[in-house]
C-alpha cells in the first residue's frame, strides 16, 4: 500500500489543504479500479465504507490476492469538509463560487479530440492506451487557477486511466441506488447486484459535467465525435463509471458499511482485481430493473409548509398515489392539506431531509420506467 498526500493550490496566505490517496497492488497492474468517497463532503456513508475497505484491501494485499490495482480516496473533498455555516456542514457547493463540487469537470473528449483524430490506429487496445496517455498529458499541462480547480485536477489525475470508477455518494434519505451511463451498464450491473441496489438510473450524458461521467463519457463521446468527422477507428469503452448512492446522509453505521465494503470487494473479485478465495460464488440477482434517469420524477410542492411523508423510501408507487402532506397550519381551513402525489409509477428511491418546505421545493424522487425529461438531468 502506498499512502500519498497531494497538495492543493493554496487559496490564501497560511492555508494549505491536501488530498490523501491509497494505492493497493502494483500501480501499473490491470484492471485498475478507482474508488472515492464524499465528493459532496457532507455525504459520509462512503467515507465509512472507505474506512472498512482499507482493512479489507490491506488484508488482500498481505495475502497476495491483489492482481490488479485499487486507488482509494476516502475523503475526496477537503475544501467542502472545511466549510460550515450556522453550525451546519456546507459540502455540496463551494461557498466562494457557488459551484457544485460534482459539476464543471472538463470535457476530456474535447481535450484530446485533435490528437485522437490524427493519432488513433487500428489496434483497439493501443488506442485505449494512447487516449489515456493523452488525457494524462493534458491534465499535467492544465494549470489550475483556483483551489477548487486544483482539487478537480488532482481527482482526475488519480482516476483518468482507471478501467472502473466508483464514486461513493448518498442522498438525504434513500434506498441503495446508483447512477451510471448506458455505455457502462454491462460492467456496472454486477456492482448494482452485489450492493442490492433498489433503483438504477441510466443516462446518456446527464449534463453539467459530473466527475464520473466525464471519465466514462470521454470514450463514447470521443468515438461519436470522431465518427462525425469521418474518422472511424476502433475505440472500446475504456472506463466504466458509476455514482453509488449509499442510502441517506444519516446511514452512517458500521454493520451497513461493512456489508457495503464486502459487496465492493466481491465486485473487485468479479472484475479480476482480486483473486477469489475458494470456489467462485455466483453473483446475486438484481432486485430491480434499470430505469432511465430521464424517467425519474422529482416531486415538488407548489405550497410552503410542514412536510409529512405518508410512505417510506423504497415504497412502490402507482400514478396518483399519495406520497406526502404539505401542511400550512395558518391556512383558514384547518381540514385542507396539500397532497403530493406520484405522477409516474415506480419506486420512491429518495426523500428530502428537511421537514419544512418552501414553494417549489423538492419532496422526493421516483424511478419511473419511461423517459419523459430532456436537458440537464441532474438536480442542483
Ligand atoms: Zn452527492
Amino acid at each position: 500500500m502506498i499512502r500519498t498526500e497531494h497538495a492543493l493550490l493554496s487559496p490564501s496566505l497560511g492555508h494549505h489543504k491536501h488530498l490523501v490517496s491509497f494505492t493497493y497492488g502494483d500501480p501499473l497492474a490491470r484492471p485498475k479500479v478507482y474508488i472515492q468517497a464524499s465528493l459532496h463532503a457532507e455525504e459520509l456513508p462512503g467515507m465509512l465504507v472507505a474506512h472498512h475497505l482499507r482493512s479489507a484491501l490491506e488484508a488482500a494485499e498481505r495475502e497476495g490476492r491483489l492482481s490488479g490495482c485499487v486507488v482509494l480516496v476516502p475523503a475526496a473533498n477537503p475544501i467542502g469538509l472545511s466549510q460550515r455555516l450556522d453550525h451546519k456542514p456546507m459540502g455540496r457547493f463551494e461557498l466562494d463560487t457557488g459551484e457544485n463540487f460534482n459539476r464543471h469537470y472538463p470535457d476530456l473528449a474535447d481535450a484530446v479530440f485533435e490528437q485522437a483524430r490524427r493519432g488513433l490506429g487500428e489496434d483497439p487496445q493501443r488506442n485505449v492506451s494512447l487516449v489515456r496517455q493523452w488525457v494524462g498529458q493534458w491534465l499535467t499541462q492544465w494549470t489550475p487557477q483556483t483551489e477548487l480547480e486544483s482539487q478537480r485536477r488532482c481527482l482526475l489525475a488519480l482516476s483518468h486511466d482507471a478501467d472502473v470508477v466508483i464514486d461513493l455518494h448518498c442522498d438525504w434519505e434513500a434506498v441503495m441506488h446508483l447512477y451510471s451511463e448506458e455505455a457502462c451498464w454491462p460492467t456496472i450491473q454486477p456492482l448494482a447486484a452485489t450492493l442490492g441496489c433498489q433503483a438504477v438510473l441510466l443516462a446518456k450524458n446527464s449534463g453539467g459535467g459530473p466527475f464520473d461521467e466525464r471519465l466514462s463519457g470521454l470514450w463514447w463521446q470521443l468515438r461519436e465525435r470522431l465518427v462525425a468527422v469521418g474518422v472511424d477507428r476502433p475505440l472500446p469503452q475504456g472506463c466504466a463509471s458509476t455514482t453509488v448512492e449509499l442510502r441517506g446522509e444519516g446511514d452512517v453505521d458500521h454493520a451497513q458499511a461493512q456489508t457495503d465494503a464486502q459487496a465492493i470487494m466481491r465486485y473487485l473479485e468479479h472484475l479480476g482485481v482480486l483473486a477469489t478465495q475458494g470456489p467462485v460464488q455466483p453473483l446475486p440477482p438484481m432486485v430491480c430493473k434499470a430505469t432511465p434517469l430521464a424517467g425519474s420524477q422529482t416531486l415538488q410542492t407548489p405550497l410552503a409548509g410542514v412536510l409529512v411523508y405518508l410512505v417510506p423510501t423504497g415504497a412502490p408507487l402507482n400514478v396518483g398515489d399519495a406520497v406526502a402532506h404539505v401542511i400550512d397550519p395558518t391556512a383558514p381551513d384547518a381540514s385542507r392539506v396539500h397532497v403530493v402525489r406520484a405522477e409516474v409509477s415506480g419506486i420512491l428511491y429518495a426523500r428530502v431531509g428537511n421537514r419544512y418546505l418552501v414553494a417549489g421545493a423538492e419532496v422526493g424522487k421516483i424511478a419511473g420506467a419511461t423517459a419523459f425529461r430532456t436537458g440537464d438531468l441532474l438536480g442542483a
